[in-house]
């Protein structure tokens, strides 16, 4: 039996809960006559309860948004006015940090510390932003010839619907809506069902901050109906979503009747290359994090693991060793490094994946188990390593979306990259050697819209960050991730005694 390193039930006062829920529509804060509730899935108590909205609803805010951005108020509001509200939002989340993190710890079942430091990390977020909003400006074109001037505004998009998921909810909220806003546009905001909290907080404090009624709207609920009519209303402009394939081809569809402008982050099945000349150290240990970070519900989890034969059994068991050393446990534990699965149906098919896996010939060198923890009766899941993966194993396709690790091998850098392009997504990437050479045919060869160098999931609101392929449209964060909620639009003017030719002979 396998000595898992596990960390038992806190004691940690719960008395505050459950928080409350409601929609912000119109710079008010209304209730619904449904509800929802979430609970924890490491300890199972009762976390938040919420406002359950219908189209009614959704449709207030949809029209409130487009009111707003019609008005002016924002939408002509100067880059030094956005930039000064974002960073009192800025202000505002550190202020009230220790109780988001505390929410957002017990909806998704991560880590305290983490949930800390994406808190944290939100709110830098929101920092670049403001800079970005100073900085916006258009574009003009003086050599067109000598009567001939043209200038490119730089304008928001209008109206757009944001749908996030339950894997980071507020930072992920964080790389769209300060970047819409700086641009600014009127939004719609749809947290996911299961981690709604914190995005009600935010709410609270763009209020509090001063934004005007109707730039942010707030709608609780679920994908069908709050989603589906976010992504076909046609007073919509532009969808910005992050979640499933799945569900980001459905939103594609239903978009396209108005064809709405999209930005799509969908899933990924991201291949880590580790060559023999690498410093193995730090490669294992960042393999080890890439695969159990967030208990593997990352979008860029390094799910894939792509072994030079010459290394593959010594790394394999070197994975076994520091996978099993890594604190599973109650996610209010300071010492804890990753926390339950999102719920029991997700548990479920993150076994059945391991298990489709182990039934098509794959091997087993770690975990393939439920985990229980001492005092918790939440749903926790083994780190696990499968070996012998073949490309045309589901589980080498397949995003897993647990702390499952995929083990292929090559037996050279060009076989590395085929086996790493062998997908239909293109998320991230990443490879492991002291050869430049090698890394950099890697990073210019592999399509994913992040590549990593002996470094995995280092990321940054300077640097973009989005997918290839299935794994979405457009990017986040940087410049472009301003760029998304903007439409260049040409003013082309004759400034001088020359005018064009005739067009119509006289
Ligand atoms: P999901 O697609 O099930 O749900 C995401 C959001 O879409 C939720 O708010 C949900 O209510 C809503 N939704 C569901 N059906 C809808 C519909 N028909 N129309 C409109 N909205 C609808 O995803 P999830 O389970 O919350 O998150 C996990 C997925 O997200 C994984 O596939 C993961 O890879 C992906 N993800 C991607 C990134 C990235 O940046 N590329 C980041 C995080 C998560």
């Amino acid at each position: 039996m396998t000595a898992y390193t596990l960390i038992p039930a806190t004691n940690a006062d719960l008395s505050a809960l459950p928080f409350h829920g409601r929609h912000l529509i119109n710079g008010s804060w209304c209730d619904s006559a449904e509800s929802f509730e979430r609970r924890s899935p490491a300890h199972g108590c009762l976390v938040s309860r919420h406002a359950k909205a219908g189209a009614a609803e959704t449709t207030a805010a949809i029209e409130a948004a487009r009111l707003s951005f019609d008005a002016g108020d924002w939408s002509r509001a100067s880059g030094k006015e956005r930039a000064t509200l974002l960073l009192k939002v800025a202000d505002l989340i550190a202020e009230r940090s220790a109780e988001m993190a505390l929410l957002e710890a017990l909806e998704t079942g991560k880590p305290i510390t983490q949930a800390r430091g994406e808190v944290s990390g939100a709110a830098d977020l929101w920092r670049y932003a403001a800079a970005l909003a100073r900085a916006l400006h258009g574009d003009s074109h003086d050599s067109l010839g000598p009567d001939l001037l043209a200038m490119v505004l730089q304008q928001p998009v209008g109206v757009v619907s944001i749908i996030t998921p339950w894997n980071f909810p507020f930072w992920i909220l964080s790389q769209k809506l300060p970047f819409a806003l700086a641009a600014g546009c009127s939004c719609i905001v749809k947290p996911s069902e299961i981690t709604p909290s914190t995005t009600v907080i935010l709410g609270e404090l763009l209020t509090e901050a001063g934004l005007p009624p109707g730039v942010v709207n707030i709608v609780l609920g679920y994908g069908d109906p709050v989603g589906a009519l976010m992504a076909a209303h046609p007073m919509v402009d532009m969808v910005s979503f992050t979640g499933s394939t799945t569900v980001g081809r459905s939103i594609q569809a239903a978009a396209s009747a108005t064809l709405k402008k999209l930005a799509l982050e969908l899933g990924g099945k991201n291949p880590q290359v580790v060559l023999p000349d690498a410093d193995l150290d730090a490669a294992a240990d960042a393999v080890v994090f890439g695969s159990l970070f967030n208990a593997g519900e990352c979008c860029n989890a390094g799910s894939r693991l792509i072994l030079h034969r010459d290394i593959a059994a010594d790394f394999t068991a070197r994975l076994a060793e520091l996978s099993a050393r890594v604190a599973f446990g109650d996610p209010l534990d300071p010492q804890t490094q990753v926390g339950a699965i999102i719920s029991p149906a997700h548990l479920q098919r993150i076994d059945r994946s391991v298990k489709d896996g182990l039934a098509a010939g794959a091997g087993l060198a770690l975990g393939g188990e439920t985990l229980q923890i001492p005092g918790l009766s939440g749903t926790f899941y083994a780190p696990t390593l499968l070996t012998g993966i073949r490309p045309d194993m589901a589980i080498a396709r397949e995003e897993v979306f647990g702390p499952v690790l995929a083990i292929q091998s090559c037996s050279s850098l060009d076989e590395a990259i085929s086996l790493a392009n062998d997908t239909s997504y293109g998320l991230s990437a990443g490879i492991w050697s002291k050869d430049i050479h090698a890394c950099l045919r890697f990073a210019r060869s592999v399509e994913a819209g992040t590549i990593w160098t002996n470094s995995w999931m280092d990321g940054f609101p300077e640097v973009p960050f989005g997918g290839m392929k299935q794994s979405g449209l457009g990017r986040e964060n940087g410049h472009y991730g301003l760029e998304e909620y903007l439409e260049p639009k040409s003013v082309v003017m004759r400034i001088g005694a020359s005018t064009r030719a005739p067009w119509v002979r006289r």
